[in-house]
């Protein structure tokens, strides 16, 4: 399988997703549904260096963030309004935990609870 990058609007512009398909069309088709979109408002384009994600059909979240992908935060305590890229996690406190990303408000809760747990 071959990976692409379905995009809204123009490459770069809108939110984007990874997705594995032979064809153009087919990765369109993937990425409609993915995106919530209809088919003539995305874009998909070749991303060779994923393809060897082909079997997990996941390119994992640390490997996008380097690439200078940005997710909404995937905890509940910053209500899911807060981004993770490569800046928040240097810098910010943000952090990938089991392969999702979290902002630093949603580490520091997820800490706390950790250690009261204990
Ligand atoms: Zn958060």
């Amino acid at each position: 399988m071959k990976a692409w990058i379905v995009s809204e609007g123009d490459f770069g512009d809108g939110n984007s997703v990874v997705v594995f398909a032979e064809t153009r069309n087919k990765a369109r088709d993937i990425g409609t549904y993915k995106l919530d979109r209809e088919y003539m408002e995305v874009s998909a384009v070749r991303k060779k260096e994923y393809d060897q994600y082909a079997d997990q059909m996941e390119v994992p979240c640390e490997v996008l963030i380097k690439d200078g992908w940005w997710f909404t935060c995937y905890g509940d305590y910053c209500y899911r309004n807060d981004n993770v890229d490569q800046e928040a996690i240097d810098h910010d406190g943000a952090r990938i935990i089991d392969g999702k990303p979290y902002c630093s408000k949603c580490v520091a809760e997820i800490d706390r609870q950790r250690k009261g747990a204990e």
